[in-house]
Formats: structure tokens, sequence, C-alpha cells
């Protein structure tokens, strides 16, 4: 099939390889000319593991082709799928404007049927919306063209993106017609997932309730972390215990200082946004995100106690990104804890295999190290705030000695308490036991 990809992000990108993959062709419609040279050159526009390889090998048969307007391709394409941002507002509401301004388009240059597929997160009611936007443009214009409003949330992660654009473990589909079913059937034919049908609405509610779920569940641990410490529990056991328990399960069940990127602090805001709108508050998701905004600065609190002050301090803040595998640092944990230790006068070295240019210009005076053992040399404190593999794997006894004081801070519980412990450091993580 022919389809256009509004938006070249993360998610239209890697959809974008995934659907050549199985043999479609995608006319990808970017706005940003920077980012529409890069692609067009046959460059990812930012850091994702294995991408690289099939976007080159696609870009180069032709299944992958990139384009700046819409109306260049819109007589081609049966499908057109919206992949923009949907940012949060000031008040937490999503930002819809980049969805409508694409429909916008859309409703300007279609000149036949089009199966119309909004992959962008969405609060329920906006599939109405951009109908209402389509069919105002279409009128502008004396046209009157059918088409389909269709509803397909994408949950693939950052780090495995294309994996999980290739082989998602569940497909959701709204659609309120035979024909929209069909086109929507034809071009996942090659996908080997469970696709579930439903209406709009309930696929836009879908997809919020998914990431406000798992947003829960890193609440709930890292709020019970913080009794763990005071009563001295181990919160990863704790976990552990919990996860055996298949109506549990241990996924997303790891204490840490908070969850972060484009995804889940923007989409527990635009539920909640939509919940007060609606006069149906959702105490629970409240307390979710209470937990999220103050879980970093908890942490950083124990780190202060256990240095005395923080004043001249030198800290090496380890890793950046919101997690490992990507260089996203959108909503990023290392963000507040950078403010925080700015705001108590610590002299700070970062280190981040992928997300350094990103906090740079947000941050330009601090000092950053082009590898672990730099950003270790000298340091009061080491300070894990990204379980990067390459930091979980820093030769801990090699770094005590260039360290000028033994104290490590583990804000994601990703090394050994007692291999640290044994080795003389002072080794305090979240809502694990202080063991010397
Ligand atoms: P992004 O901000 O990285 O990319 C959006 C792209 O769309 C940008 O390159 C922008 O220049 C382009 N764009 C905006 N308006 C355009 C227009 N009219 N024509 C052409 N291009 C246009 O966003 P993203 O991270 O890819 O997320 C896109 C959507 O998918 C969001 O709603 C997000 O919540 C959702 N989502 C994201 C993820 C993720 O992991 N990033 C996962 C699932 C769902």
């Amino acid at each position: 099939m022919n389809i256009a990809m509004i938006g070249a992000g993360y998610v239209g990108t890697a959809t974008s390889v995934a659907f050549a993959e199985y043999g479609h062709k995608v006319y990808v419609i970017e706005r940003d000319w920077e980012k529409l040279k890069k692609l067009k050159m046959s460059v990812l526009p930012f850091f994702e593991e294995g991408m690289e390889e099939l976007f080159k090998k696609h870009s180069a048969n032709g299944n992958l082709l990139f384009f700046h307007y819409i109306e260049e391709v819109i007589d081609q394409c049966e499908i057109l799928m919206i992949t923009v941002g949907t940012p949060s507002l000031p008040n937490g509401e999503a930002d819809l404007s980049y969805v409508e301004e694409a429909a916008r388009q859309i409703g300007r240059s279609m000149n036949e049927y089009k199966a119309i597929v909004i992959k962008s997160t969405v609060p329920v009611g906006t599939g109405d919306k951009i109908n209402k936007i389509i069919k105002t443009e279409l009128k502008k214009r004396n046209k009157e063209i059918s088409f389909d409003l269709i509803s397909n949330p994408e949950f693939l992660r950052e780090g495995k993106a294309l994996q999980d654009a290739l082989h998602p473990e569940r497909i959701v589909i709204g659609c309120e017609t035979e024909k929209a079913r069909q086109v929507m059937k034809e071009l996942y034919s090659g996908i080997n997932s469970p696709i579930l049908f439903t209406t709009v609405k309930d696929a836009e509610m879908i997809k919020y309730a998914s990431n406000a779920f798992l947003a829960t569940k890193i609440s709930f641990i890292n709020e019970l972390a913080r009794l763990c410490d005071k009563v001295g529990a181990n919160v990863i056991q704790v976990a552990k215990g919990m996860g055996l328990d298949s109506r549990i399960g241990p996924q997303f069940l790891q204490a840490g200082i908070g969850f972060g990127g484009s995804c889940f602090p923007k989409d527990v805001k635009a539920l909640l946004a939509l919940a007060s709108a609606e006069k149906t508050p959702l105490q629970i998701l409240q307390a979710v995100l209470d937990v999220n905004e103050t879980q970093a600065q908890w942490f950083m609190e124990k780190v202060k106690k256990a240095l005395g002050s923080l004043s001249r301090k030198r800290i090496a803040v380890l890793g950046l990104t919101f997690k490992p595998q990507t260089d996203d640092i959108r909503e990023a944990s290392s963000l507040k804890i950078i403010h925080y230790l700015l705001q108590n006068n610590a002299c700070i070295t970062a280190y981040d295999p992928q997300g350094t240019e990103h906090v740079k210009k947000i941050y330009p005076t601090i000092n950053y190290a082009k590898t672990t053992l730099e950003a270790l040399n000298g340091a009061d404190a080491a300070l894990i705030v990204t379980e990067w593999k390459e930091i979980i794997e820093i030769d801990w006894k090699k770094a005590k000695s260039i360290l000028s004081q033994p104290f490590v801070f583990d804000g994601r519980n990703c090394l050994d308490a007692s291999v640290m412990l044994e080795l003389g450091y002072h080794y305090e993580g979240v809502g694990t036991p202080n063991l010397d």
C-alpha cells in the first residue's frame, strides 16, 4: 500500500521503517527542513539502536521517500497517517495544534477517498474534532469527498522502537466503518500481532489508560520505596516478591528517581486535564503525578544528608537521558537533579553516551566528561541517574581509587549493594537499606 506518514519524529520514522519492511511504500512528510535534509541524506535524526540499517536499506530501495508538503504525495496515497507531536500545554492539556494543522493540510489537498489515521496520542474526542476540521476545509473547496477517520495509537518504546514497530504486542484500531476496517486489516496483514477493533473513542482512551497504568506502577513502587527506606525494608526484594504474583507481574516495579520521557508525564497530565474538564477527577492519577514530581528531590535530600552539604562538592552525574538506549532527554530526571545540585552550589561533571549535546543546550555551563572515568576523577560522589550498561559496568574498584570520596548514590538501583559495600563504598540506593 502507499502510505503518507505526516511527521518524522520517533514514532513516524520507526513506523515508516516497519511498514517499509513489510513491503509498503511510505511517503514521509516532515515540515522541519533541517530534519528533512538529514532524512533525505539517509541520516536518522535521532539515536535508536538497530534502526539505522533498515532505514538506510529502505531509503535506498525507494520504499521510503521524503517530502515537505503533503500536497506532493497525497494523490498517490490511500492511507494518511498523522504522527505529529502532541506536547503538553502549560495547563497540562494536550496541545493539538500540530494534529489540527495536519488535518487542515489534508482537507485542503485531498481529491478522493482517504483513510485518515491518527497515530499521535490524542485525548478522547479528538477524532470528532479532526473529522469536523477536514469537513470544513472540504466545504471551503466545495468538495464532497468521503473519508474515514481512524484511531490507531502507537505503543512503541524508545530504545526498543524498531522491535516494537515490527512486532507490536497488540494493534488497536478504532474505526466506525467496514471500509476502514478492511483498509487497516490490509495495512497490517503482514504483521503477526493481535488486532483489537474498537470505536475511535475507545482506541483513544486505551492509549492514555495504558500509559497512565504503567506510570501508576512506577509511582506506586517509588512511594513505597520511601517507606522502605524509613523502616529498613529492601524495595528490590519487595518488588521481586510482588512481581512473582502473575496478577501483578514484575515489570515497571523498579524503584528509582521517577519516570520521564516524552510520553508518560505528558500523557498523565493530559488525562488528568481531560478528567478535570469533565468534572470527574482521577485521584489516583493525581497522586501518581505528585509522587513523580517529588521523587528526584526526595532522593537528592538523601544525598545531601549523607554528604553533609552539597556546596562546592564535586558531583559526577552519570546518565542524562530519561532511560538508556535513547538520546531523548525530554522530562528526564537528570534535569531536575542538575537543577537541584546547582541550587545547592555543587560542581557538576556530567556524562552520558548519547544525551550530552541535548543537555548542553539547557545547561551550557556545567562540565561534561567524555568517559565515565573522566567524570568520576576527583569527584566527591557519583550519582547514577540513568542505568546505561556502560555505567553499570564501570570498574568500581578502579573508580574508588580516582574518586576523592567513595560515595555512590544509585538512583536506579542498578548496582549490587553488597558488592559496593565490599569495595568499601558508602552506597545508597532508592528504598534499599543502608548497609554500612
Ligand atoms: P516528535 O515531536 O519527535 O516528532 C513529531 C514530528 O512531526 C516532528 O519532526 C515535527 O517537525 C513533525 N511535524 C509536526 N507537524 C507537522 C506537519 N504538519 N507536517 C509534517 N511534519 C510535521 O514526536 P514523537 O515522539 O514521534 O511522537 C509523536 C506522537 O506519538 C505523539 O503524540 C506522542 O505522544 C506519540 N507517541 C510517542 C512515543 C514515543 O516513544 N516517542 C510512543 C508512542 C506514542
